[in-house]
């Protein structure tokens, strides 16, 4: 069994901003990727509201920067998921990990991020992968010249819609509400795109096809009325929700299952500090994420100095 001082859940901005600040301190981290090596940054475009980078930067390379940035001080950076913990209030904290093997560490922080929310309508779950998606950077190309429906009103909706807007023949935004979530900057990009048509206080009821995607099922939530909207590819941006399954039977969560902080950045269990979108239902940037992974990497170290 190795035995390990720190351990990282997780390898986003928030793990890996962990890492770099706990591998200069000599923490000699370890950071367990998980199912999305790099978080979800790795699938979006290009992000503009990064400090440092006046023309934008791409979401995977400065997640890779990230990683490199970590190796240089010495974390180390392992391939594989954490699939079961067993915390342990002030004591060994014992990660079990793919392939069998356990380790303990004296100290954990978990990044484990947030997933994509789904519609949950018949016919969403049969059709991933061809013609249902939540990610326009990932699939987008797909789908050129063709006909599609981007899900949600919030900001990752309107820049899946103008992703989708390089490739597609046409893009309608299907939106609950008839305002707008997304920031200012954003919605004007969307209501002035050319491409882009919107349709309002609409929720879709199912996603119609039977080897791909061919439309939608829409109730109008103003009339009640049910109709047909044809499309061959419909995008889900409705949010995301924190991935904390792993920890949910050790750390205090909200009612969404966000993990609750007990003091600064020291969740419920003393010796598990929490970063990220795991644990933050309000910013969930990727600066946000990378200021909280700094913050729980200076809580990790205090929490560990004080216990030798
Ligand atoms: P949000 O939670 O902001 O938006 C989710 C959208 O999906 C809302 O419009 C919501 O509707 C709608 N929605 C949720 N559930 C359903 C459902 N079951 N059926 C229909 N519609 C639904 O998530 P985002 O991912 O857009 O953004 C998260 C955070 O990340 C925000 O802080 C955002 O600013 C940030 N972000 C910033 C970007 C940028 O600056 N370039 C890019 C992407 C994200 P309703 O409005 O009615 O609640």
């Amino acid at each position: 069994m190795e035995k390990i001082r720190l351990a990282i859940i997780g390898g986003g901005p928030a793990g890996y901003t962990a890492a770099i600040y706990a591998a200069r301190a000599n923490l000699a981290p370890v950071v367990y990727l998980g199912p999305l090596p790099g978080g979800l940054l790795t699938q979006t475009g290009t992000v503009e509201n990064f400090p440092g980078f006046p023309d934008g930067v791409n979401g995977f390379d400065l997640v890779y920067s990230m990683q490199q940035q970590s190796e240089k001080f010495g974390a180390r950076i392992e391939m594989v998921s954490v699939e079961k913990v067993e915390f342990s209030p002030g004591g060994v904290q014992k990660l079990h990990i793919e392939g069998n093997e356990t380790v303990e560490a004296e100290a954990v922080i978990v990044a484990t991020g947030a997933n994509p929310r789904w519609l949950g309508v018949p016919g969403e779950e049969k059709l991933k992968g061809h013609g249902v998606s939540a990610c326009a950077t990932c699939d987008g190309a797909f789908f050129k010249n063709k006909k599609v429906a981007v899900i949600g009103g919030g900001d990752s909706a309107m820049e899946e819609a103008i992703t989708l807007a390089n490739f597609a023949e046409s893009v309608t935004v299907i939106h609950r509400r008839d305002a707008l979530r997304a920031s200012k900057i954003m919605v004007d990009r969307a209501l002035s795109h050319p491409k882009l048509s919107f349709i309002w206080n609409t929720v879709t009821e199912a996603v119609l096809g039977d080897d791909h995607v061919t439309g939608l099922t829409l109730r109008n939530l103003k009339t009640g009325e049910t109709s047909e909207f044809a499309c061959d590819g419909v995008f889900a941006a409705l949010g995301h929700k924190p991935a904390t399954d792993l920890v949910k039977d050790y750390l205090e969560l909200d009612e969404h299952g966000f993990i609750l902080f007990k003091e600064h950045s020291a969740t419920s269990v003393p010796g598990v500090f929490a970063a990220g979108d795991c644990a933050d239902p309000r910013y969930r940037q990727a600066v946000t994420a990378a200021g909280s992974g700094a913050k729980a990497a200076l809580d990790a170290e205090r929490y560990l100095a004080l216990k030798q």
